[in-house]
Parts: structure tokens; C-alpha cells; sequence
């Protein structure tokens, strides 16, 4: 089928051809073995951002992580009011279905949800024009707080506060799952918060016991 060549996709068409012609054929018998399902070990939460794709940072193999990504790379706590749960329905699928032995939370650098939750530029926006992001990020009121008071709503070290915070935010939500928090506890699923400094193309791993994020050596 021919493409229209004014389409983005026309671009991308050709990133599918490569695949096709290298990355493809080279790992066919992969493809071949994933026919009949998948067994993926961990569970990755990112940001939609187009900089932090788990499967470029991890350099990951098809079948490897299963990926959620939306703004912010956040969990939402554990609710059962009626809506549509996307990021709790795929933390179900992962851990009763999938059977996930870590689940990875990664945040990253420069991320625009963050910010956003910081300025609070986009609160009182309707819904569709900024509001489904205000809504969405209003989980990080609560967390936003202190780094505004310690550090004010601008600049990077206020803005990487907040990223940080935002991967903390996320794994205790996380653990207000009660699959999660049980699993957890009988030492079957573990979780990690991560960091990605995009400038930097560098990865830290939270150690909860501190709170700090260390770079991956
Ligand atoms: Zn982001």
C-alpha cells in the first residue's frame, strides 16, 4: 500500500521497513517463540514522554517488559469508583495474569506532566484543553507542597524535585493495591523506583532506605 509521502507516518514507515529488514529477520525465532504468548519479568510505568522509552532505555528484547506509559509515568492509588482504570487494569493484567516479579517505576528529566503539576498552569482548564492533565496530575498536589515551599515552582532543581517525588508518589500508590502490597510482603514482587536524566542519557535507581536516587553505575 502505497503511503502518502506528506503523512509523519511516512517516516515512520520507513523505521518499519528497517525493522523489517534488520531487526526482524535477526530475531525471527523470538518472534517465532512469542507467537504462543508472553512471559515478561517485570513491569515498567513510564512517562509517555517520546525521550523515555523503557524498551530504548533497557535496550529490551520483544516479550521483555510490559510497558505503561502515560503523563507523568504515575500509578494512581487503589479505587473502585466507577471510570475507566487504564493503568490499574494493566497492574492487574501484569501481576495476577502475567505474574511480573518487579514492577519499575521511571521517571525522568525535563518532564512536562511534572512541571505542569508544579506551576499548576493547566489547573481549571476543561476538560480538553488541559483539563484531563490537570486532573490527571492534581495526584501530585499533595507532594508538590514542600518542593514548592523549599524550592518555589521554577527552575530545575524545583522541577527534579518534583520528578523524584513523583516516582515516591507512585510506588506508594502502588502499594495501596492490596495484590500488590500482599505480593510484595511474601517477598514475591518487588518494586523500584527509577530516574532517567534524559540530558545526561543516564539511569538512577531510588534506594528507598535513603530516599535518594543513585546513578547507575
Ligand atoms: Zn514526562
Amino acid at each position: 500500500m502505497a503511503i502518502d509521502p506528506t503523512l509523519e507516518l511516512a517516516g515512520l514507515i520507513e523505521g518499519y521497513r528497517r525493522f523489517r529488514a534488520t531487526g526482524w529477520a535477526e530475531r525471527r525465532e523470538r518472534w517465532a517463540a512469542l507467537r504462543h504468548g508472553q512471559e515478561p519479568r517485570v513491569m515498567v510505568v513510564a512517562c509517555a514522554d517520546s525521550r523515555t522509552d523503557p524498551a530504548m532505555v533497557f535496550d529490551a528484547d520483544p516479550g521483555e517488559i510490559f510497558v505503561v506509559r502515560n503523563i507523568a509515568a504515575m500509578v494512581p492509588p487503589f479505587e473502585t469508583n466507577p471510570g475507566f482504570h487504564g493503568v490499574s487494569a494493566a497492574l492487574e493484567f501484569a501481576v495476577q495474569v502475567l505474574k511480573v516479579r518487579e514492577i519499575v517505576v521511571m521517571g525522568h528529566g525535563m518532564c512536562g506532566g511534572c512541571k505542569a503539576a508544579l506551576t499548576q498552569e493547566l489547573h481549571g482548564s476543561e476538560p480538553g484543553q488541559g483539563g484531563f492533565i490537570a486532573d490527571w496530575i492534581s495526584m501530585l498536589d499533595e507532594a508538590r507542597e514542600p518542593i514548592a515551599a523549599e524550592f518555589g515552582t521554577e527552575g530545575r532543581e524545583a522541577e527534579r524535585a518534583m520528578e523524584q517525588a513523583a516516582v515516591k508518589l507512585s510506588l506508594a500508590n502502588l502499594r495501596t493495591f492490596p495484590c500488590v502490597s500482599e505480593l510484595e510482603s511474601r517477598g514475591k514482587l518487588r518494586l523500584r523506583g527509577a530516574f532517567f536524566a534524559i540530558a545526561e542519557g543516564i539511569l538512577y535507581l531510588l534506594d528507598e532506605e535513603s530516599g535518594e536516587f543513585q546513578p547507575v553505575s
